[in-house]
């Protein structure tokens, strides 16, 4: 017997929910029935919806056996449903996909075999483009791979996503990762294994919208830099140095000018250009350093990454008033 589990992390996805059971339900049939042996857990993880989703996730596990749920207190984050997810799931197999079929089941076939006889650790996809993303958007992410690749040692694939089929070991070694600033993309880099890569065209959502505003997204890609790379400090004090450099060379300048010349009343844009520049560095320096302490802030906190409110085991009575 073998079993894979399904994390699907959710965020008011009512509309969507009926039409991804349906799809993922045909998948895993097809699967059962080309594999005897193999089973399922389908663990969706309620990230504080404010919708009906929490009472499709109840009906689902009352109606199907293989439905498990986590509901969160509040909306803890994507990271955070899927560390949850990684943390509950008891498959043998552990897939991550969205819940707006964004992420096409019919691949989990192909990436079960991968993993499974073809000495794979992982199997994922990658966008080969960005189909129905705004320009914009697609620009922004574009540059934040190229950015990242330079100044951290951990690859993060442009385009790869977080629809992933991973064997046990490999689940095992992402949950030795506590860290409380979550960047997945950058866990399942650094973790290593042997990765897979599948190539599909881009897919719009089936139905709902998108929980990631672009100021979110831009965020987001904040925290993925500040968690893989400390190259930002060092450029703090490159920064530093340099205009240390700068005002050396202007000290000595100025003073064989004095010198030679006498010292007149002048050069008052020159002075206010410095100060506004020197202090504009100082900030941005300041300001790297502060991004860099708020995160150590937050991990020496250890807080939990998130809160359960309720599973597919809390007795009925208990919430059936809300
Ligand atoms: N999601 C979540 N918590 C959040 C935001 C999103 O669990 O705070 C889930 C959402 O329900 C979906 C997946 O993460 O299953 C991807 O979200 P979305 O489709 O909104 O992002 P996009 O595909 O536009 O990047
Ligand atoms: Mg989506």
């Amino acid at each position: 017997m073998e079993l894979i589990s399904i994390i699907v992390p959710c965020y008011n996805e009512q509309e969507v929910l009926p039409l991804f059971y349906d799809e993922i339900t045909k998948t895993m049939n097809k699967m059962r029935t080309d594999n005897p042996g193999l089973d399922f857990e389908l663990l969706f993880i309620n990230d504080g919806s404010k919708d009906s989703t929490l009472k499709l996730l109840r009906e689902l596990s009352a109606k199907d056996e293989c439905v498990r749920y986590i509901s969160f207190s509040r909306n803890f984050g994507k990271e955070a449903g899927m560390f949850a997810g990684l943390e509950n799931a008891n498959g043998d197999y552990v897939v991550i996909m969205d819940a707006d079929l964004q992420h096409p089941p019919e691949y989990i076939p192909e990436m079960y075999d991968y993993v499974k006889n073809k000495g794979y650790d992982c199997a994922t996809t990658r966008r080969v483009n960005r189909k129905g993303e705004s320009k914009i958007r697609s620009w922004f992410a574009r540059k934040f791979y190229k950015i990242m690749n330079k100044i951290s040692q951990t690859e993060i694939v442009d385009g790869a996503q977080d629809y992933r089929f991973m064997s046990r070991q490999m689940v095992d070694s992402i949950l030795s990762m506590k860290e409380y600033n979550r960047f997945s993309k950058g866990i399942f880099s650094w973790v290593g294994f042997n990765t897979k890569y599948i190539e599909y065209e881009n897919v719009e959502r089936a139905a709902g919208t998108t929980a990631w505003s672009f100021w979110k997204l831009f965020l987001y890609s904040l925290d993925g830099i500040t968690a893989f790379s400390t190259v930002p400090l060092a450029l703090a004090s490159i920064l530093g140095i340099i205009s240390c450099l700068i005002s050396f060379i202007m000290i000595i300048f100025i003073i064989i000018k004095t010198l030679a010349f006498g010292e007149d009343v002048q050069g008052y844009p020159t002075i206010i250009c410095a100060i506004f520049f020197i202090g504009g560095l100082q900030l941005f320096c300041m300001g790297i350093l502060g991004q860099y302490l708020s995160k150590t802030y937050l991990e020496s906190k250890r807080r939990p990454i998130y809160i359960v409110k309720e599973t597919e085991k809390t007795p009925r009575n208990k919430y059936e008033e809300n």
